[in-house]
């Protein structure tokens, strides 16, 4: 289990925030360097059940710069559990990138499939899924189950949590920020900033894991996804390399460098009115900069 008491708050003030507003950073990504940040809450629960089932064998899905699988080869050999991750894409090995050689590394059994069999495999009525369940507990892509929201729940525990106004917080599949707008409390406003292009199905993924009536209130930004998933232009490269000098915060490329331009761009627009205090959940993902060229991050 990994070491909470690494968490950190920290409040910021690069120079797009304005003195009116305040803005702290909870770092989920201390938490750990491979079971980072979010993934663990998301896993948390799902482990939990497997033991509770029996099962000494955990399987999931993903593709080749995943940061759920990273987290799930990590946290199964921290719990001597077998891994298995089934990973999209024929073409792929375990020597393709950093992260698929790391979870070879910590033990996990890597399958690499097309992508229409990845499809049918996540089918929970396939023939190809059925046969998954044989082998061991089977967690979703991204950990998104109600066992995923439900870790996730624990995330404001870590915080003074309702000194805040707004909670801004990365969206992939939207559990994290699932988990976050059921444990947010009235009065509070979480902004879910998707990080896939076109993703307004996103809205009914986090509905689908959210209590009967949430006391927050709540949106799903799809308009700050940078160009879409994976997508990264030198604006994003510019702006956390400058985020860095500033905070000495270090994000991530595919999440939480988005998320942070996100939060500056609606601040530029006057989205958030005097006197906010703004939490934006840090959810890791740095093991994922290891994609970029030597150099082109700062940190
Ligand atoms: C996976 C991930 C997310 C997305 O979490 P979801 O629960 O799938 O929405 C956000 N940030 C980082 C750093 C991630 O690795």
């Amino acid at each position: 289990m990994p070491d909470y008491s690494k968490i950190t708050i920290e409040p910021v003030q690069p120079s797009w925030l304005p003195s009116s507003v305040h803005l702290d950073i909870l770092r989920l990504d201390k938490l750990h360097m491979e079971i980072s940040g979010n993934k663990w809450f998301k896993l948390k629960y799902n482990l939990l059940a497997a033991k509770e089932a029996g099962q000494q064998t955990i399987i999931t899905f993903g593709g080749a710069f995943s940061n759920h699988i990273a987290a799930t080869a990590a946290a199964c050999r921290d719990a001597g559990l077998t891994a298995v991750g089934i990973i999209r894409g024929e073409e792929i090995s375990a020597d393709t990138n950093a992260t698929m050689a790391m979870a070879a590394a910590n033990g996990m059994e890597l399958r690499f499939i097309s992508r229409s069999t990845y499809r049918d495999m996540q089918q929970p009525g396939h023939p190809l899924h059925q046969q998954l369940l044989q082998e061991g507990y089977v967690i979703p892509e991204g950990g998104h189950n109600a066992a995923g929201a439900k870790g996730c729940e624990e995330i404001l525990q870590l915080c003074p949590a309702s000194s805040y106004t707004h909670i801004i917080c990365a969206c992939g599949t939207g559990t994290t920020v699932a988990g976050i707008i059921n444990a947010a409390t009235a009065g509070q406003h979480v902004i879910a900033v998707s990080v896939l292009k076109g993703a307004s199905y996103l809205e009914t993924e986090i509905r689908s894991l959210l209590r009967q009536a949430p006391a927050a209130t709540w949106e799903l930004d799809t308009t700050h996804h940078g160009g879409g998933y994976g997508k990264i232009n030198e604006d994003l490269i510019t702006f956390m390399n400058k985020f860095f000098l500033e905070t000495g915060i270090p994000t991530d490329v595919i999440y939480t460098g988005k998320t942070l331009m996100a939060c500056a761009e609606l601040l530029n627009q006057q989205y958030f009115p005097d006197n906010s205090r703004i939490l934006m959940i840090h959810t890791g993902g740095l093991q994922g900069n290891r994609s970029q060229p030597p150099g082109r991050l700062s940190f």
